[in-house]
């Protein structure tokens, strides 16, 4: 079958076609429809966010749609960046500049308050059909420091304690198998395969 992914983030579907590698399942990103309007992620939550992608695209191209919506919750910071971290410092801004802001806004909070959780929902749509929403999470702690190269987005700043490693530093594996997004997308994909795949 053919599963369109609602994302123009090349990181992110990398991540996703590595999880689906092995499966009858062939994955064509948003760049192979460019006609495609973006969405406007203008929810509250990550549920809302991924539904309305999700169904708005799965109307245009016809076709099977998952679409995630994440972010890094901060409790210290009573939940943000969350729905906005991919504009946290700002709309366009990019990688450096959203980690930048989460490192000053964490400014002076000391090791034991700086716990995180990486978030996800996915929604899985069709034309007419109700969505499919499937969840993930993964904990862990705000370095003062980024350290390591693999990932995207906020990993170089996120501890996993399990680990002893930032989501930057693991291979992309070991963080597909325990992120938030790879669980959700695990989900997805038991669904898939036990409904219509
Ligand atoms: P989305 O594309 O609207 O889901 O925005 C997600 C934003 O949350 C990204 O731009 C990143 O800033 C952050 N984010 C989501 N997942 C991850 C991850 O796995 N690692 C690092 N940052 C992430």
């Amino acid at each position: 079958m053919e599963l369109v992914v609602a994302t123009r983030n090349q990181g992110k579907l990398k991540e996703i076609r590595r999880l689906l590698e092995g499966t009858s399942i062939r994955v064509r990103g948003l760049d192979e429809f460019p006609d495609v309007p973006e969405v406007e992620e203008d929810g509250d939550t990550f549920e809302a966010n991924a539904r309305k992608k999700a169904e708005t695209v799965s109307e245009i191209v016809g076709l099977w749609t998952l679409a995630d919506d994440s972010g890094l919750a901060v409790e210290a910071l009573q939940g943000k960046p969350g729905v906005h971290s991919a504009r946290y410092a700002g709309v366009g801004a990019g990688d450096a500049a959203n980690n930048a802001k989460l490192l000053q806004d964490m400014q002076g909070i000391d090791r034991n308050r700086r716990q995180a959780a990486f978030c996800c929902c996915m929604a899985l749509s069709f034309p007419g059909q109700p969505s499919r929403l499937f969840e993930g999470r993964v904990e862990g702690l705000v370095l003062d420091i980024p350290r390591g190269e693999g990932g995207f987005g906020y990993d170089p700043l996120f501890l996993v304690r399990e680990y002893g490693k930032t989501m930057a530093e693991l291979p992309m594996d070991v963080k597909n198998r325990i992120s938030h997004r790879g669980q959700a997308l695990r989900k997805a994909l038991e669904w898939i395969r036990t409904t219509i795949g």
